[in-house]
């Protein structure tokens, strides 16, 4: 490997077949290798045992399958776990695997920090330093997939069964800011030959990127979700600052959009609830009011959209409070009387500073981060790249 090899995880199958024909090889062995590295998480061409001899070294001269260094891992009680990820220069990304009955979701960033800089965000506090590659949305993906297929406790259970079933791009950053790198990163995600997601567990959530969401629903239409916040654009600016470009008559109207392209899905509406600010009765009636005026006409249906009310997840630099469970229960209320389905999010991973919004991933200190890796590979503690057993 030198240093100018190109790391595969950057491809989707398409990406990968083109970089395989440039090396003189048919655009059927980019399949292979897809499913090598996305299926069974190999990382060694020397491993990729049914891959010509002659390709492999010349994949090992120009390729490698780098993973992102990991800076922590943190396990709540619940059985969150929280993965902080170097990104270099003194930045860190976090991705989060959420364990439930049903299903297994992994919440992935897309930048390190984000430009929004919504007020109730921890993220959007920190400010915005880049955007990741494809390949570092990926890598959060790949490491979390293959390492939980190998950590779990998983009695009885085929070591090749899937751990993730869903994913959610809500961690770090705004997804639909960086929609180049998202959408071969989602392509591989659905790809069967890589994660095989099906498109409605895939979620692109996103504060509000007009024309973005226009190009998702025509070229990776995957679930979608907006985080409204808020019922009418005077504080919706204040919370959202990226509402004084798209005012929420151009963002309603884009959900409209989305939704022609996949006819059944719905849109979710998050709302993060925030105490005296926008969770009295009276700012949801609002909210119906805002929402009834965009109801596709042709169908008059009501399940186009759902709301999930997320309660706040403070933190000190916000100034902002956590709606109390009463005002939470009192909004939900008025929302499923007017026939609209409306959940509230459970918070998970609390001890671990896991939640929405939480993530702000400071490591801004380069050399901090650099003694903290070397004090973690000297304690042999946490799994750093190459990936180790824990
Ligand atoms: N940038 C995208 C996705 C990442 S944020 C977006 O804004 O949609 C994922 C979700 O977490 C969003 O709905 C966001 O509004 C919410 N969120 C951010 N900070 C939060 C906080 N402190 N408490 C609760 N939810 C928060
Ligand atoms: Fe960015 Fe989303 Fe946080 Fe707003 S809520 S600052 S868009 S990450």
């Amino acid at each position: 490997m030198t240093s100018s090899a190109t790391n595969l995880l950057e491809f989707d199958l398409d990406g990968l077949a083109g970089f395989c024909e440039r090396l003189g090889e048919k655009r059927f062995r980019a399949t292979q290798l897809f499913r090598w590295i996305h299926q069974r998480g190999e990382s060694d061409f020397d491993g990729m045992s049914d891959l010509a001899k002659s390709l492999r070294e010349k994949l090992k001269t120009t390729a490698v399958i780098q993973a992102l260094p990991v800076l922590s891992q943190h396990e709540s009680a619940d059985g969150t776990i929280k993965w902080l990820f170097d990104v270099g220069n003194g930045d860190a990304v976090e991705a989060v695997f959420i364990p439930e009955d049903d299903r297994g979701t992994l919440c992935v960033s897309s930048q390190a920090g984000c430009a929004v800089g919504c007020r109730f965000c921890a993220t959007g506090h920190q400010g915005f330093s880049r955007n990741l590659t494809t390949a570092e949305i990926l890598a959060q993906l790949w490491f979390a997939e293959h390492f939980l297929r190998r950590h779990l406790n998983r009695s009885g259970k085929n070591a090749d069964e899937r751990v993730i079933s869903n994913v959610v791009m809500m961690g770090m950053g705004e997804p639909l800011q960086n929609y180049s790198a998202l959408v071969p990163a989602l392509r591989t995600m659905l790809d069967d030959h890589a994660y095989g997601l099906s498109r409605r567990r895939v979620t692109v959530s996103t504060s509000g990127v007009v024309p973005m969401m226009d190009r998702l629903s025509q070229e990776v239409p995957v679930a979608l979700a907006v985080s409204l916040h808020a019922p009418n654009d005077s504080l919706r600016d204040g919370l959202v600052p990226l509402n004084k470009k798209y005012p929420l008559a151009e963002l309603m109207s884009a959900c409209q959009r989305y939704l022609e392209f996949a006819p059944r899905d719905f849109i979710t509406f998050e709302y993060c609830m925030l105490d005296g600010v926008n969770d009295s009765p009276e700012q949801a009636r609002q909210l119906i009011d805002l929402v009834s005026s965009f109801v596709p006409t042709q169908s008059g249906r009501r399940d186009w959209c759902k709301f999930n009310l997320i309660p706040f997840n403070p933190f000190a630099a916000s100034g902002l409070h956590r709606s109390s469970a009463a005002a939470v229960q009192q909004f939900s209320q008025v929302l499923i009387e007017a026939g609209w389905v409306t959940t509230v999010r459970k918070t998970r991973g609390d001890d671990i500073d896991a939640a929405c919004g939480q993530l702000a991933g400071d490591v801004k200190d380069r050399t901090r981060a650099q003694d903290r890796m070397a004090a973690l590979r000297q304690n042999g503690v946490i799994p750093l790249h190459p990936v180790t057993d824990l």
